[in-house]
């Protein structure tokens, strides 16, 4: 019987074909023999695409990296009684005061106004 779980060397083989610039459905071509052997199953693109994806390989590191120096820079220096925290309300990592879930930035906004109620559930 032949297992369901892909050998790293294969998903290896398909990332490294993405990095050649196939697409994911000259992959699926190239590698369909291989992909059988080990899964017993047809590959197609969505596989591949999938392996990819799992891979991280869709986002580029350097996307990543300035997008998390971008949330970074907006956070503002600690001050005391502050304690960073995800924000219930806008789920971002913010400089939240320590009795409160919600950051300054929803807090001022109409719908914290509105949805205050639920939040207090939430709350510990
Ligand atoms: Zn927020």
């Amino acid at each position: 019987m032949s297992s369901n779980v892909l050998s790293d060397k294969f998903k290896q083989k398909v990332l490294d074909s993405f990095e050649e610039g196939l697409s994911a459905k000259e992959i699926s071509d190239k590698l369909c023999s291989d992909y059988s052997k080990e899964t017993g199953k047809v590959l197609n693109r969505n596989v591949c695409l999938g392996i990819k994806f799992r891979a991280g390989k869709c986002i580029t590191t350097s996307k990543v990296e300035s997008h998390y120096r971008q949330r970074k820079s907006r956070i503002t220096k600690a001050t005391k009684g502050y304690i960073q925290r995800k924000c219930l309300c806008c789920q971002k990592e913010e400089w939240i005061e320590e009795h409160c879930r919600i950051c300054p930035t929803c807090k001022k906004s109409e719908s914290f106004k509105y949805s205050s109620e639920e939040f207090q559930f939430v709350q510990r």
